[in-house]
């Protein structure tokens, strides 16, 4: 089991394979998407492989493949199987806009994924167009489908939530009742230099702590006869989840809703993970601005020396992020 010097126990990688994107969220990705790296500086498969070889001997067992959109990473079936063969590596799992899963979600099956988080963060076809910049709604619905009909498990729907965007809270959280969905709502993070002049000027203040959520949905809930959303304590009955969500649910509800606040209610003391950029870094935090390349050593195939910046790039892990907010990177470079 690989340790940082805070003494979290570290075992989950976050792997972004791509940088590119069939969408262009707002708050994610420029309009022209990031300008593409040449080639020969993103990771190949197998490059990505052997470094999960090294964490996998170092105790990681808990692999997320993320982008940019992994499902536009060719050969992304291929990787899956690859990662799902290695000794130690227990649970791959994908955060994805669910656009390509009607079409590759049994063959990922097949190929070792097991849990899929698809994002999607409002339910509204124009303001989905808005926020993507041109996406289809319909195209994500039909990726919901397809993950469940597939027998992912769990299927998580993630809802990036800010103030100015009026979403329909209720809505979603409605979305856990009759199907086995668990809804999360996430705080929005201000990172990235999206926010400057060229940005769309969402702040901290877009931030709708956890709390005012949960009571938000909760009126509404009540006033449509609903009854509240009852906490969810024993953690046998919550989606089994690697990262730091609170757990609810409607009486009698197939599915959970959750809430993470990455700010209001920072998780980092339970920080149990370390991403690798598709160019080959390693960061230790999300709000990372330092970062550790493994390429060289990959290309290399100089597996102690991997081994040896996985260890300083743990080393590195801050105890909390501090409330710092903007990055030099995009989330769709980290991976979010
Ligand atoms: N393309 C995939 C997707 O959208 O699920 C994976 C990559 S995307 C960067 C991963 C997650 O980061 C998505 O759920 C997205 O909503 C979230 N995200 C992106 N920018 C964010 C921000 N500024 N604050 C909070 N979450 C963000
Ligand atoms: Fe693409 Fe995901 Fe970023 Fe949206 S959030 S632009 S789908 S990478």
């Amino acid at each position: 089991m690989a340790f940082d010097q805070h003494g979290r126990a570290i075992d989950y990688l976050r792997l972004s394979v791509t940088d590119r994107c069939n969408l262009r969220c707002l708050y994610c990705m420029p309009e022209e998407g990031v300008s593409p790296k040449p080639h020969d500086s993103i990771l190949t498969l197998e490059e990505i492989t052997r470094f999960v070889q090294v964490a996998a001997e170092e105790g990681f067992k808990r692999i997320r493949l993320t982008g940019g959109e992994p499902l536009v990473r060719l050969g992304i079936e291929e990787l899956v199987a690859n990662l799902h063969a290695i000794d130690g590596i227990e649970s791959i799992a994908m955060t994805t806009n669910g656009i390509l899963l009607p079409k590759m979600a049994h063959k990922l099956k097949a190929a070792g994924l097991s849990r899929v988080n698809i994002s999607l963060d409002t339910l509204s076809p124009e303001q989905f167009r808005y926020i993507t910049r041109w996406g289809n709604i319909e195209e994500v619905f039909r990726g919901i489908d397809a993950a469940l009909e597939t027998g992912f498990k769990p299927v998580k729907v993630n809802a990036v939530v800010v103030r100015s965007l009026n979403q329909d809270l209720l809505a979603f959280a409605r979305m856990s009742i009759n199907r086995p969905l668990h809804v999360r709502f996430i705080e929005y993070m201000p990172v990235g230099d999206l926010l400057g002049s060229e940005g769309m000027g969402w702040t901290k203040e877009d931030t709708i702590p956890n709390e005012e959520l949960i009571a938000l949905i909760n009126e509404q809930a009540k006033a449509c006869g609903l009854g509240a959303l009852e906490a969810i304590s024993k953690r046998s009955e919550t989606p089994d989840g690697w990262g730091p969500a609170r757990y609810y649910h409607f009486k009698g509800a197939q599915g959970t809703v959750g809430f993470i606040s990455a700010l209001s209610r920072h998780f980092c003391g339970e920080c149990n993970r370390l991403r690798l950029t598709v160019d080959g870094e390693l960061l230790p935090c999300l709000f990372s601005d330092t970062s550790f390349g493994v390429k060289s050593a990959l290309r290399q195939k100089d597996t102690g020396e991997v081994r040896r910046i996985l260890h300083e790039a743990l080393e590195s892990k801050p105890d909390a992020h501090h409330y710092k907010v903007g990055t030099e990177h995009y989330m769709s470079q980290i991976g979010g």
